[in-house]
């Protein structure tokens, strides 16, 4: 995957980080994600596609692009996703070109996507990837976040406790894995991560010129 942003704090040249945020429904990953989105300029979402039904409150395009299966089938086909994954029983993936344009424009990109997603992007970009991982500060604290959102039938909620439970046996797949127990914290612990890893020596391709140039001087 070629991409070279153009710039890091310093303003040289560096590659794109894949950010991917994972978590459980409920464990704090949408509010953490929204508070980084408006903080940060040089970061922006990747919008995934998806066969599930739209939730109240949601809107096509930037939550999510809704798609019926036969649509989303033709983009499998297509070679238009980065990844794709079935989660409970719909079918979720990450348009590749979107990403593209993202890195291309010299900006970072966002991922929320669960255990799956964040394996085939790593799988595919390596050490472009960081997946941070958020567990909530326990299984009952989950079940009431999930029932106290009301969004989702009890048979939904039910299903998504079952659900987490098997996302979090999945913690050793990431980089970073933080507890949301408080989101404020959990959040400055995000940003932090992501300002150290856009830092990285392998990611500042023109820190190269700036040292040549600095000792020839
Ligand atoms: P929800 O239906 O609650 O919005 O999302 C359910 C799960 O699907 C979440 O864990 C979310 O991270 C995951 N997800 C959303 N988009 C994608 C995607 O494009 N690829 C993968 N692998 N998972 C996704």
């Amino acid at each position: 995957m070629a991409h070279t942003p153009e710039s890091d704090p310093h303003g040289f040249r560096r590659r794109g980080v894949l950010f991917v945020l994972s978590s459980p429904s409920g464990a704090g990953k949408s509010t953490i994600a929204r508070k980084l989105l408006a903080s940060d300029p040089q970061l922006e979402m990747s919008v995934s596609a998806t066969t599930r039904p739209m939730r109240p409150g949601e809107v096509d395009g930037r939550d999510y692009h809704f798609v019926d299966l036969e649509r989303f089938r033709s983009m499998v086909a297509d070679h238009a996703f980065l990844e794709w994954a079935h989660v409970f029983d719909h079918r979720y993936g990450t348009p590749r070109s979107q990403v593209d344009a993202i890195l291309d424009s010299g900006r970072d990109v966002l991922f929320d996507i669960d255990w799956q997603g964040a394996q085939q992007l790593f799988q595919i970009a390596g050490g472009d990837v960081v997946r941070v991982f958020i567990l909530p500060p326990s299984m009952e604290e989950l079940h009431r976040r999930l029932t106290a959102r009301a969004t989702d039938a009890e048979a939904v909620i039910d299903a998504r406790m079952a659900r987490a439970a098997g996302e979090v046996s999945h913690w050793d797949g990431y980089d970073y894995v933080l507890v949301n127990d408080d989101v404020e914290a959990c959040y400055q612990s995000v940003r932090t991560i992501l300002a150290a890893e856009r830092l990285k020596r392998s990611r500042q391709t023109g820190l190269i010129g700036f040292i040549r140039s600095m000792l020839k001087n």
